[in-house]
């Protein structure tokens, strides 16, 4: 059980993949899964799509990483677009799967999702699934949370008691959004704390390779960037060999630090980038 290795007193290491979006591209996944796997994370997560239609990719990778790899899988599982036969038939195909862990999220409104079907959606927060899939299933499950507040959120402190809802309902432990500042994590660690939550929760570092990226990066999850790494990409944004140089750097510089202030662990969103993976790890272990 993951829970269980926050307790023996060590800093986790997990990461973040996603499944592939075409059949065909599946025998390369396992390829970056069985190098991912040798650099011996206490677990992997699997993303999943928002509506919910992709949910087998999510389901044939975490049964991989759970059965041929040996390593925790970690099922990413979103509500927005599911009612309670939705979430009970991915239930039974991880059950079946033997995966046993799930980061149950309420995900973003998908593009085609009208006004009425959102507002009347059945599990209407991350908490709503959680307490159902407690009560429903034998599943360990994970939440999501944001140290600089959901992007809904009217502020950070009405988020953090939503969280503690999350948190209440039956959650384990938490897994935050990708964070380029520290200083804005130990705050809401701070916070969060105060409000009750006593949960342990992984740090969320992405590497962040080209320019490009940072673009993308922030639009999705509105992060900040603080002006050293603005600055990293003005110097070396047209050199892409000096920017990943500098990208991981500046992630293994994160991590330094993160885990000199003793977080209870390390999620590198690893964009399928093995590589990437195994230069940080190297530097931080
Ligand atoms: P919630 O916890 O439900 O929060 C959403 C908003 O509702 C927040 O503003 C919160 O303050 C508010 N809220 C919560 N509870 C209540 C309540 N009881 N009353 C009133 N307001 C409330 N998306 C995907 O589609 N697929 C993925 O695989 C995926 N993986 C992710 C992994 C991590 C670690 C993180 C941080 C995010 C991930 N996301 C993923 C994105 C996530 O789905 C979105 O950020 C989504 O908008 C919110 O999901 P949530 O589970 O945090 O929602």
């Amino acid at each position: 059980m993951i829970k269980e290795l926050f307790s023996e007193n060590k800093q986790i290491l997990s990461f973040e993949v996603f499944p592939p979006k075409k059949e065909e591209e599946f025998a390369n996944a396992f390829l970056v899964l069985d190098s991912l796997a040798g650099l011996q994370p206490d677990f992997i997560s699997v993303t999943y799509g928002a509506g919910g239609s992709k949910s087998k990719k999510t389901v044939e990778i975490a049964s991989y990483i759970q059965n041929n790899l040996k390593i925790n899988a970690l099922a990413h599982m979103t509500c927005v677009g599911s009612g309670k036969e939705d979430i009970d038939a991915v239930t039974a195909q991880l059950k079946e799967a033997n995966v046993n862990h799930v980061l149950a999220l309420r995900g973003d409104r998908p593009p085609y999702m009208c006004d009425e079907q959102f507002n009347s959606r059945h599990f209407p927060h991350a908490s709503d699934l959680t307490g159902y899939l407690n009560s429903s299933t034998d599943f360990h499950i994970a939440g999501a949370c944001y140290p600089e507040k959901h992007y809904e959120a009217k502020d950070l402190d009405s988020d953090l008691l939503h969280l503690k809802k999350k948190c209440d309902a039956g959650a384990e432990f938490l897994i935050t959004q990708l964070f380029f500042d520290n200083h804005v994590y130990y705050e809401f660690l701070d916070k969060a704390r105060s409000t009750g939550i006593n949960l342990p929760i992984c740090a969320g570092i992405m590497p962040i390779t080209s320019a490009k990226q940072l673009g993308t990066t922030v639009s999705l999850s509105g992060s900040s960037v603080p002006k050293k790494l603005a600055d990293l990409i003005a110097t070396y944004g047209d050199d892409p060999a000096e920017m990943r140089k500098a990208g991981i750097d500046y992630a293994i510089e994160q991590i330094l630090d993160l885990k000199i202030h003793h977080v209870d662990g390390i999620h590198i969103y690893t964009m399928n980038k093995p590589k990437v993976a195994r230069e940080i790890v190297s530097a931080i272990r």
